[in-house]
């Protein structure tokens, strides 16, 4: 059989009154949710009935119920337990927690159980009274739980494999790549049990990979989408980056939950201090924090309201708080598919999102320099230099950033040009013809090496441009040259883009403890004219934008578009004096049951809560998120909360 892969263009059609048995039915009765998203509903059919799959989704796309659903179907059905492979830890905790509240008998077994606990669930197991078991890869290939998954199939109770983060089985380096490869001996061991493989890993080497090593050639592939049309993607020009930030927390995301980027761990502990100082809720977290310590900033995190988490890439694998409502970079990321990995953080729960990221040209010059005098091959030098000029790329353009994210990818975006929900399509920023003040910067930098044989900075290089007369310009005798003072028009930003550009674009090259500016061999196409430059006119901060004027358009589904264009409307008063007491009620449960508040219910479940007032039950239940047993378990309450 061929591996049928599917592309993902709008929702599938699901019956409205769905019987309480069938696939439907268990979303609605179980999870709350009215309908299955993009390929959720192609994906639990084919694996409930039994067929083996590989499932392609980006972050937040809904990976999770993919296998849920099945499991719970196969579970009723008689056929036994879904086994879960997972390396994150923190994130089967919750998992667990979040389906025992929905009601669903689930439980999982890794390190931090302690032997009496890892008996019981051991028992549970054998027993077939399970749902779902989580386990971490390295204790499924242990003799003694070999020996319980024997038993189990044997009684025809081992229903379904399901392997997430199945990308971990191709990437070279990755801290479990080895238990990942010893998964394959599970197909030959069990080859009547149905699996699925999930990633968010999107590109066809990895792909390719994950069905060679896990031997899945017969299943079917389900390529979903990797657009995530909640988040709003925007790039500004670094001037005062710390300001600029917090004039984003401030303007944009008062009280909200987010995560800023930074590349080292010093400047992740500087920007923290001071955002705290600023009033800003925030918290560092980076690898040389003490374990314990960054532990209890996740945690925090993961539980508390509105924390702002400051940190290096060390933080986020495994983070699947659906709330978070933005990431900043204040630093440039490596390439897009860290860029995209990191912003894929924001917004899991399909409410509008922000990807916010400030660069300039000292972020171009260190991601050069940190390849240029890396200790890799040349080889893997000039492929990280590639994909540094994507992303330079990406921040440079002028045009819709989604579209080049999702070209990036080898994704076509299904309405060309313009995405409506990033900075460009939102504001499309003007632009200005470069080429002459390039030819311009170039010769000056020609002219300080004839005249002195010395190199110069770019701060000093643009005081010569726009001829300002400095105790540099004195000094050196660079107030004679002839390209004193010939762009005096241009601005020192526009300057600023200019060298940035040319430095991107390999044009000119900065060297050593200063800094300075060298020509490089391609130089001279510029000088000679030979090389348009179509830069952006630097802009002023973005005026704030009407959140409820923001239109989410989104491939999958007309009408989950629609309703999150309804979740944008603010919040009347009273609605909003609702919503507050609804939160304060989750934290206090959440903190009884130690889970984060999210597990309990979503922001967006409370948020329509808080909108449509219900004041009976029917009425909740009709409220997306709302499953059976919660309603059964806290709706009483809930009204209660409402009317109060
Ligand atoms: P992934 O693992 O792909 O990153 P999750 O499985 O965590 O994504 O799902 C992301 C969020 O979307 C979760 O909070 C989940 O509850 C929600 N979700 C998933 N499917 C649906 C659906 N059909 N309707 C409403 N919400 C959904
Ligand atoms: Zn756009």
């Amino acid at each position: 059989m061929h591996p049928q892969a599917m592309l993902l263009t709008e929702s599938s059609p699901t019956p409205s009154a769905a019987a309480p048995g069938s696939l439907q039915g268990i979303l609605q009765q179980v999870f709350g949710y009215g309908q299955f998203r993009g390929l959720q509903g192609d994906i639990v059919q084919h694996v409930s009935s039994g067929g083996d799959a590989l499932v392609l989704m980006p972050t937040g796309g809904g990976k999770s119920l993919c296998y849920q659903v099945p499991a719970i179907a196969r579970h009723r059905a008689g056929q036994g337990v879904t086994l879960v492979v997972s390396p994150l830890i923190a994130l089967m905790h919750d998992q667990v927690g979040a389906l025992e509240e929905a009601g669903v008998h689930a439980a999982f077994l890794n390190s931090t159980l302690d032997g009496d606990d890892t008996r019981r669930v051991e028992r549970e197991l054998l027993s077939g009274r399970l749902v779902l078991l989580y386990a971490a890869p390295e204790r499924i290939l242990t003799p003694r739980f070999l020996g319980m998954l024997d038993s189990l199939h044997e009684r025809g109770l081992f229903s379904l494999l399901a392997i997430d983060e199945a990308h971990c089985v191709s990437q070279w380096g990755h801290d479990f790549r080895e238990e990942y490869l010893a998964l394959s001996s599970l197909h030959e061991r069990y080859a009547s049990v149905p699996r699925l493989a999930l990633t968010a890993t999107a590109d066809a080497h990895t792909r390719a990979d994950i069905i060679e090593r896990l031997k899945l050639q017969d299943a079917r592939q389900f390529v979903a989408s990797f657009d995530r049309p909640n988040i709003r993607y925007t790039i500004v020009e670094k001037d005062n980056a710390r300001q600029q930030l917090l004039r984003f927390l401030r303007d944009e995301h008062d009280g909200d939950a987010g995560i800023v980027y930074c590349q080292s761990r010093r400047k992740v502990e500087e920007t923290a201090e001071w955002l705290v100082q600023q009033g800003i809720h925030a918290l560092p977290y980076h690898a040389g924090l003490d374990a314990d310590l960054r532990r209890r900033h996740q945690d925090r995190f993961l539980r508390e309201d509105g924390l702002v988490m400051v940190a290096t890439i060390a933080f986020g694998m495994g983070i699947d708080k659906p709330d978070v409502r933005f990431v900043a970079h204040l630093d440039l990321p490596k390439n897009i598919e860290g860029y995209y990995q990191e912003t894929g953080r924001a917004g899991r729960d399909g409410e509008a999102a922000d990807a916010w990221m400030a660069y300039g040209l000292a972020d171009v010059v260190n991601q050069r320099r940190m390849i240029d005098e890396g200790e890799a091959e040349e080889d893997f030098k000039r492929l990280q230099r590639a994909k540094l000029d994507a992303l330079l790329a990406l921040a440079e353009a002028h045009d819709c950033r989604r579209v080049r994210l999702l070209g990036y990818f080898g994704e076509a975006y299904h309405q060309p040009v313009h995405c409506g929900n990033c900075d460009n399509c939102l504001q499309p920023p003007e632009t200005w013809d470069a080429t002459e003040a390039a030819r311009m910067a170039l010769s000056c930098i020609y002219r300080f090496q004839q005249h002195s044989g010395l190199s110069f900075g770019a701060g000093h290089l643009i005081d010569v441009l726009r001829g300002k007369s400095t105790d540099k310009t004195r000094q050196h005798g660079h107030e004679s040259l002839s390209t004193f003072g010939v762009g005096g028009t241009i601005s020192e930003a526009q300057w600023r883009g200019v060298l940035r550009q040319l430095i991107a674009l390999g044009y000119l090259r900065s060297e050593g403890e200063y800094n300075t500016l060298v020509l490089t061999p391609t130089s001279r196409a510029v000088l000679r004219g030979d090389v348009p430059l179509l830069l952006r006119v630097p802009s002023l901060p973005v005026a704030k934008a009407s959140r409820s004027g923001r239109t989410v358009r989104d491939g999958r589904s007309a009408s989950a578009a629609a309703s999150r264009e309804a979740a944008a409307e603010p919040l009347d008063d009273d609605a909003q004096d609702r919503l507050a007491r609804l939160k304060a009620w989750r934290a206090e449960l959440a903190r009884e049951h130690n889970l984060p508040a999210y597990v309990v219910f979503h922001d967006a479940t409370l948020k329509q809560m808080a909108r449509q007032c219900p004041a009976t039950l029917d009425e909740l239940a009709g409220i997306s998120g709302v499953g059976a047993k919660k309603l059964e378990a806290y709706g009483r309450e809930l009204l209660r909360v409402l009317a109060s």
